[in-house]
């Protein structure tokens, strides 16, 4: 699937902070089925209407991925216009497009600030093609608390939440700049009755997977992060089963079951040591919730089998958590968890104390994990040219040197 369809656009140069215009009315992108009821009967839908034409939207938004009321033609021309008085589609602007040689895409996305006036808020969505798959990683947060020793966006404190919307809209935004939105001339223009799958996208999508990998600890944001995967997996839309979503925690372990309970996607977690001492220094929240008690959720995870396995993410930290006797301890460590093991390179950055592990020592460690009967995937390091590798993401906004970005652009290249 390195191939991107006909309809995908070219890359974007960056549009000027000032062009910037916040959305005058609030948006419906990202609002639950109960909210969309409450929006309608908020403009005088007779709520014996209201299921129907939820359902109509749901549609018209997530099925068809249509950027304007104009276009819902099964909905009435009043009811049209009514919508259009009050509300809108918008999605998070798209500030710059960056395509990778190697075909991985970058967004940098505008979100409106609170405070009407105020400077807008940017977070980076990448998307991942592969044979046979295509990724696209999600921000939840504009920056991040938790400060991990080895994590660029880390260096940037916590601005905001992500709203479902404009997490949501990061999966839209990615649709409509591939082209990757169902294009059927023959089908007829009502809404495809619930549950029945008629209305599901066909195959061949280019976004099959979703990770929720980007900026920010998806599990400190809990309530828009359930909302916005909710609405990414619904059968009558977007349809990505849960299955194919990923939800990444550094380990808010108060949150671990219910995000088991109230979500149901496959969860990874990022691990990175095996001795609590050392994980203190590279995750913080360790402090809070420590190596036992963050396992001790993860076998507790709901729907946690061999099919449904927990994937533990280890960055590889040249002599910091690479020696071969902490995979062996890693493996016993994960005894009796149904686990895949995801060992990624380190992606440096400027002014990071860090360095990758040597590339001889990464094969070594892995075969430990493999011969133990673990799948050791190490992730191949994308988009590294464009900095959409993991840990590399932080708004623009927190403005590096002109000196530091080629810096980080050579490091890039030549690690
Ligand atoms: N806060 C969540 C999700 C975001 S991070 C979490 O911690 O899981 C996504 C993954 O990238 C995590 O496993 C993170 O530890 C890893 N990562 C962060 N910085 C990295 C870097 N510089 N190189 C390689 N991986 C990194």
């Amino acid at each position: 699937m390195t191939a991107l369809a006909p309809a995908a656009l070219g890359p974007i140069e960056k549009t000027p902070l000032e062009r910037y215009v916040a959305p005058a009315k609030p948006s419906l992108v990202g609002l639950t089925r109960g909210s969309l009821g409450e929006a309608l009967a908020a403009i005088g839908v007779p709520e014996e209407r209201q299921r129907m034409r939820v359902q109509q939207l749901w549609h018209w938004i997530y099925l068809r991925g249509v950027q304007g009321f104009e276009k819902m033609t099964t909905l009435s021309k009043e009811l049209r216009a009514e919508l259009e008085a009050h509300f809108t589609l918008a999605r998070p602007e798209v500030a710059v497009e960056q395509v990778s040689v190697d075909g991985t895409r970058k967004w940098l996305l505008r979100l409106p600030s609170e405070t009407p006036g105020e400077r807008p808020h940017e977070v980076e969505c990448v998307y991942i093609p592969e044979s046979g798959r295509g990724t696209l990683c999600v921000s939840s947060q504009v920056g991040c608390t938790l400060n991990c020793s080895f994590c660029h966006t880390g260096t940037q404190r916590l601005v905001r939440n992500l709203t479902a919307g404009e997490i949501v809209g990061q999966v839209l935004v990615a649709r409509d700049r591939l082209g990757d939105w169902p294009r059927r001339p023959g089908m007829p223009d009502l809404p495809a009755p619930s549950g029945e799958g008629i209305g599901l996208p066909e195959a061949g999508r280019l976004i099959t997977n979703i990770v929720v990998m980007g900026m920010g600890e998806p599990l400190y944001n809990f309530e828009a992060v359930r909302d916005a995967l909710n609405i990414v997996a619904d059968g009558d839309g977007i349809g990505i089963s849960k299955r194919r979503i990923t939800l990444s925690t550094a380990g808010v372990v108060p949150n671990i079951a219910r995000a088991g309970e109230e979500i149901g996607v496959m969860l990874a977690v990022s691990l990175h040591a095996v001795r609590d001492e050392l994980r203190n220094g590279l995750v913080p929240l360790n402090r809070k919730y420590p190596i036992a008690q963050l396992l001790d959720a993860c076998r507790r995870y709901p729907g946690l089998s061999n099919a449904r396995r927990i994937t533990f993410e280890y960055v590889m930290l040249k002599g910091v958590n690479d020696s071969l006797a902490e995979a062996r301890a890693l493996v016993k460590l994960l005894k009796g968890i149904p686990a895949k093991i995801n060992l990624i390179p380190f992606n440096p950055w400027p002014g990071t104390r860090h360095q990758c592990s040597d590339w001889e020592q990464i094969e070594k460690f892995s075969e430990i994990i493999f011969n133990s009967g673990y799948a050791s995937p190490v992730r191949t390091p994308r988009g590294r040219d464009i900095l959409a590798a993991c840990g590399q993401l932080k708004s623009a906004s927190e403005k590096l040197s002109a000196r530091e970005r080629l810096a980080l652009r050579a490091m890039a290249m030549t690690d």
